[in-house]
């Protein structure tokens, strides 16, 4: 295995690997952020002596020939995972099950296949329903992305130092589960084990109400009769703009997972709604006090955060230093 070490974030993640895994060959079924990421890096720490990949679309397909990430590109998901160690479903949850049930009579005896769904339950019991009982199913989630989709956007760090949660189903073979978390390591990530349905509600507060709230906002900033769209976009550094961020994320693979995560996201949302109610209450009663309690106990969440080593405390300006030094002219 080669092993670069760039950042203090590698070295710290990179010393979970204890023994580099060694796939003959790797089919990964969709190539865009998540399957063009993973392509990238498990190729750069020499994981597979071959990677086989096949997308959905023609046009996807050429590019990732073009691209020559992989050792092999396919057209069809049967043709894919043909003799493969380890399969991967790189695309959006919901096309999960039927993709499940096309691949099922093409597996290789013995092959661990897994997901990176954003949603598990859902997509476990899509696909368990399908997968034959001499394969070892292990659902996987990377807790890493952008909001950018397709072929071009994936990069080889983008695990690194972020989490990969696996919830494998009861009775699964240990050693399928070691094998699949010493991948995930070897690729920068760190892996936690838990059940679909604590993940689900874990991913309800952590990813999936924060992208609601922001498709919401920046839905509702469009629609303002009071203040111009323009003004907006002038002023986003208010605030605004980090949602807009959040809000530019892949619309097919969120509708994807609203669906599929549906009881997890609107308990979150109850508990969610009730507290706006509270800090609603407090704006209109002028409690300062309610105001600044609430508002300390999220800075000190903020601050856990960037010390765990999720975040960075940079300022993050927004903008091209270019643009700065310019104005220093
Ligand atoms: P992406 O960049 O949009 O790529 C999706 C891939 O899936 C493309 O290759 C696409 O093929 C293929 N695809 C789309 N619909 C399909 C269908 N109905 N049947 C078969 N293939 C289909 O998406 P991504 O961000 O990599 O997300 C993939 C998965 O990773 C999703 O399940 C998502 O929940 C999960 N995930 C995403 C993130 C994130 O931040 N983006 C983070 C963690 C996990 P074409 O290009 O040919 O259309």
């Amino acid at each position: 295995m080669t092993t670069r070490l760039d950042t203090e974030a590698d070295i710290q993640s990179t010393a979970q690997v204890s023994v580099a895994p060694q796939f003959d060959r790797i089919a990964l079924i969709g190539f865009g952020l998540i399957g063009g990421s993973i392509a990238r890096a498990a190729r750069q720490q020499g994981l597979a002596k071959e990677i086989v990949a096949t997308a959905r679309s023609a046009a996807t397909r050429a590019r990732v020939i073009e691209l020559g990430l992989v050792d092999r590109v396919v057209e069809t998901n049967g043709e894919a995972v043909k003799d493969a160690d380890l399969v991967i479903l790189c695309i959006p949850v919901g096309a999960c099950g039927a993709v499940a049930q096309e691949i099922a009579g093409h597996l290789k005896r013995g092959a661990i296949v897994s997901d990176v769904g954003s949603v598990k339950g859902a997509v476990v019991q899509d696909m368990a329903a399908h997968l034959p009982a001499n394969v070892h199913f292990v659902p996987a989630h990377p807790v890493a992305g952008t909001e950018h989709s397709g072929p071009d956007s994936g990069f080889a760090e983008l695990f690194i130092n972020r989490w990969c949660i696996l919830t494998p189903p009861e009775g699964v073979e240990s050693s399928a589960v070691e094998k699949l978390r010493t991948f995930w390591a070897a690729l920068g990530a760190r892996v936690e084990i838990m059940t679909p349905e604590h993940h689900d509600l874990v991913l309800a507060i952590t990813s999936h109400l924060p992208h609601l709230i922001a498709y919401t906002i920046v839905g509702t900033a469009d629609e303002l009769a009071q203040v111009t769209s323009s003004e907006v976009i002038k002023f986003s550094a208010g605030g605004f703009r980090d949602f807009t961020r959040i809000a530019a994320s892949d619309p097919i693979m969120w509708r994807d997972v609203f669906l599929a995560n549906k009881e997890a996201v609107l308990e979150m949302l109850g508990t969610f709604n009730e507290d706006l109610s509270r800090l609603t209450r407090a704006i209109r009663r002028g409690d300062g006090e309610a105001l600044f309690d609430h508002f300390s106990r999220t800075r000190a969440i903020r601050r856990g955060i960037v010390e765990i080593g999720q975040d960075s405390a940079a300022p993050d300006f927004g903008r091209p230093h270019a643009q700065l030094e310019k104005k220093a002219d």
